[in-house]
């Protein structure tokens, strides 16, 4: 087959976060590289919307946390290829409920982790919570941890960074263009859009929440739950007022005032920032953690945020943030994916022994991963061009 200008050695299927990351390494090695994003990089339909995210080395599961610690230097690595600042270590506050459990983990099984890996934390109580971090009127069963390691990341910048890191290595996009077919076989893969059919070597499907519309039609769809997730900004009340980052893990019913982790999948916890100086604006947000799943047809069709939640978010800030007006100045949301066995963080690897030639074609889907963002790149990278990865942790193999 003749070379034409939608040939590529790999092609990346979605610009967001990690499709440019990705995009980046393969083009950084010397390979020719097509991203093909549905929409535009930097749209807010996906999962790399908004403008931070947490984060943190903790993690309920030991390899997730070492992971954590081997992406640092990367994200370094990332910073001074760009010329920026991306990750700010302002503190990771964890706090709660002992026993909670959700998405994110559970306080004491974190603690345990980052003791065995020799991780500093302090674990604090809820007078010391109130005392050195600006929260009031705790429960005083409320009790956690303080990672100072832990931090947030500008995603806009990220997002920046990487796409034109990968302009400068190489690497073209194709705006507004959707893939429709990703068909492996013995001599490369064909990708069909929907004014086009591209060749590559290698595919590598970066498509977050909407991954399941490629593999579906190869018989390998991931067990996927895809949310929409809503977020609330609120005043300072000074200039002076600042926060760790921090997620209070709560019962169904305390942060997100519907009383039920139900078929909406809320779980009562809430999240928030201190003041991110990337944001233009001065106030800090605050989210519930509450996982809304997505009703719509097609997830692409952006939803409102949730007044409920929203509204109880306010509620618990006016209760127990003093610093900040208890009133929403700004809303926004995105979608979120997990993998549904709440036993997993990730998805990611080959299509390797389920579908034919599945070696060519590497995925990576769901979690929490922005603060993996410059590692699953790299992994993505590594199984596309050489077919294994130092980085690769087996526990998000997509089966
Ligand atoms: C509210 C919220 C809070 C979060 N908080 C954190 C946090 O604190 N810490 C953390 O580590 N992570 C967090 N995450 C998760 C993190 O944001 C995501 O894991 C990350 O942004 C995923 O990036 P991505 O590139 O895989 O997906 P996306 O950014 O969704 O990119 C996928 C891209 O693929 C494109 N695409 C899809 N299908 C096709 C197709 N067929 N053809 C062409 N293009 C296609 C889409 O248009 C999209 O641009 C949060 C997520 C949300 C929603």
């Amino acid at each position: 087959m003749g070379r034409s200008s939608g040939d590529a050695d790999v092609i990346v299927v979605g610009g967001g976060a990690i499709g440019l990351a990705s995009a980046w390494e393969a083009a950084r090695r010397g390979r020719s590289v097509l991203v093909l994003e549905r929409f535009r990089v930097g749209h807010e339909r996906g999962s790399s919307a908004g403008l931070e995210r947490q984060w943190r080395v903790q993690y309920s599961e030991e390899c997730w946390s070492r992971l954590a610690l081997d992406t640092l230097p990367l994200w370094q690595g990332l910073e001074s290829a760009a010329g920026r600042r991306l990750v700010r270590l302002t503190g990771s506050l964890w706090f709660g409920r002992v026993g909670v459990a959700t998405s994110e983990g559970e306080l004491q099984a974190a603690a345990s982790v980052l003791e065995r890996l020799g991780v500093r934390y302090d674990w604090v109580s809820a007078a010391e919570i109130e005392a050195r971090f600006g929260f009031a009127r705790l429960p005083a069963d409320h009790e956690g941890f303080h990672q100072p390691d832990g931090g947030v990341i500008d995603v806009r910048g990220t997002l920046d960074a990487l796409h034109r890191l990968g302009a400068e290595a190489g690497v073209r996009v194709h705006e507004n263009t959707r893939v429709r077919a990703v068909e492996p076989d013995g001599d490369g893969v064909t990708v069909r859009t929907e004014d086009g059919v591209h060749r590559a070597g290698a595919v590598i499907v970066n498509a977050g929440a909407f991954t399941n519309e490629l593999l579906g039609p190869l018989g390998c769809p991931v067990d996927l739950r895809v949310f929409r997730m809503s977020s609330a900004y609120f005043d300072r009340r000074t200039a002076d007022v600042d926060l760790p980052t921090w997620y209070a893990f709560l019962e169904p019913g305390e942060g997100d005032g519907d009383g039920a982790d139900g078929a909406d999948g809320a779980n009562g916890s809430l999240y928030g920032f201190g003041h991110n100086p990337w944001t233009g604006s001065d106030a800090v947000r605050a989210a519930p953690d509450a996982e809304l799943r997505v009703v719509e047809p097609d997830p692409a069709v952006p939803g409102p945020p949730d007044a409920g939640h929203l509204a109880a978010t306010a509620a618990w800030v006016g209760e127990h943030l003093p610093g900040l007006v208890p009133r929403c100045v700004r809303r926004s949301t995105c979608l979120a994916s997990l993998p549904a066995d709440p036993g997993r963080q990730f998805y990611l690897g080959s299509l390797a022994g389920q579908v034919q030639h599945g070696e060519r074609v590497v995925v990576q889907s769901a979690g929490w991963a922005f603060k993996f963002v410059p590692v699953f790149g790299r992994i993505c990278a590594d199984l596309a061009l050489d077919g294994h990865s130092g980085f690769h942790v087996p526990a998000s193999a997509l089966r």
